[in-house]
């Protein structure tokens, strides 16, 4: 994952974000009627909607062999192996194209990294299209962790990395044995987690490098544009509660709702509050920026951080911080999502 937003120290691509984010202040009242009407819509449509199938501990197993190759910077063995793995998932289950994007970006300290954003399609040559995306990459410093001497250790990225692609293999899996009506893209995007924690470089995000070069060079034509998109982010922490993103909340706000509506539908209401939740600087910030309406799922207001899990950038973002209902919720009500959109 990000930071959370700085709204003082933004750069020329988040000015449009600081402008829906001053904006959303004067629509506080609003945004709760919208709430009230997306409760009544949950009670309608509870007696309707049956979850589809999504195997949690398929997914568990999927971010576990993910920390199992160790940690996944960009540049080492263990990144390209993961990414091998990635691709090779994707084409076991079914995927009728692959699209792998190779790339050198720069991080903030001038390093070069290499890149892949892994892309599986199916359904290519359908116009109608839902993207789902998550960051494959992990932090190459443990930066937030209690004990000093780790801040310059990469973190395990169990969660924070590991949960997101974990839930799109699992969603991968399911579409090949039932295909979806629309057309559905998974990209797992590289160089989310190299960014510099606590700032805002002026000119560029020195986050979602993979993101940025991907809105550049997206396989997409005017004709065949995701009708929206879906970010998971860190979707396994203990307990999790995902609050309504505000970046999303204000470029995407149908979306959310239609979301949130739907998780409770199906019995993830606890998960999915339906309450306001912080602004956040992920991938979805860059793909709203392609045109492509995205919001994010992420848990932002942990109860005993008021932010990100408590394991976030330590050490302790290891497969103990993994919790199969969290993966489940997240997964279950993304998927039933794409089954219920229609041509
Ligand atoms: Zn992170």
């Amino acid at each position: 994952m990000p930071s959370l937003i700085r709204i003082f120290a933004m750069n020329m691509k988040h000015k449009l974000t600081l402008l829906l984010l001053i904006a959303s202040i004067g629509l506080a009242s609003c945004a709760s009627r919208a709430d009230d009407k997306a409760r009544h819509t949950d009670n309608r449509s509870n007696r309707q909607t049956t979850p589809a199938p999504f195997d949690a501990d398929s997914a568990y197993a999927y971010v576990a062999h993910q920390v199992s190759f160790g940690p996944r910077v960009p540049g080492t063995a263990a990144h390209t192996a993961c990414a091998d793995w990635i691709a090779s998932q994707l084409r076991r289950h079914g995927a009728d194209t692959v699209i792998i994007q190779q790339a050198t970006v720069t991080r903030h300290d001038g390093k070069k990294l290499p890149i892949r954003n892994i892309m599986g399609q199916f359904n290519p040559s359908s116009p109608t299209r839902v993207l789902l995306a998550a960051h494959w990459d992990t932090r190459p410093w443990a930066d937030a962790d209690d004990n000093p001497s780790m801040h310059n250790t990469p973190i395990p990225g169990a969660n924070d990395g590991g949960s997101g692609v974990g839930v799109l293999l699992e969603i991968a899996r399911q579409l090949g044995l039932k295909r979806p009506d629309i057309g559905v893209d998974l990209l797992m995007v590289d160089a989310e987690d190299s960014g510099i924690s606590g700032e805002e470089p002026d000119g560029s995000s020195s986050w979602c490098l993979g993101t940025q070069h991907w809105v550049e060079n997206h396989p997409y034509t005017a004709g065949n544009m995701p009708r929206y998109a879906i970010v998971l982010d860190m979707v396994g922490g203990t307990d999790a509660r995902f609050h309504r993103e505000l970046v999303s909340q204000q470029a995407a706000p149908a979306i959310v709702d239609k979301v949130w509506a739907l998780a409770s539908a199906i019995g993830h209401g606890d998960t999915f509050v339906n309450e306001p939740g912080a602004p956040v600087l992920d991938d979805h910030v860059f793909i709203n920026g392609a045109g492509i309406p995205a919001i994010d799922i992420i848990e932002n207001r942990n109860p005993a951080t008021g932010s990100f899990t408590p394991v976030w950038h330590t050490m302790a973002d290891d497969m103990s911080s993994i919790d199969r209902r969290s993966l489940r919720a997240a997964g279950e009500t993304t998927l039933t999502l794409i089954y219920n959109e229609k041509q």
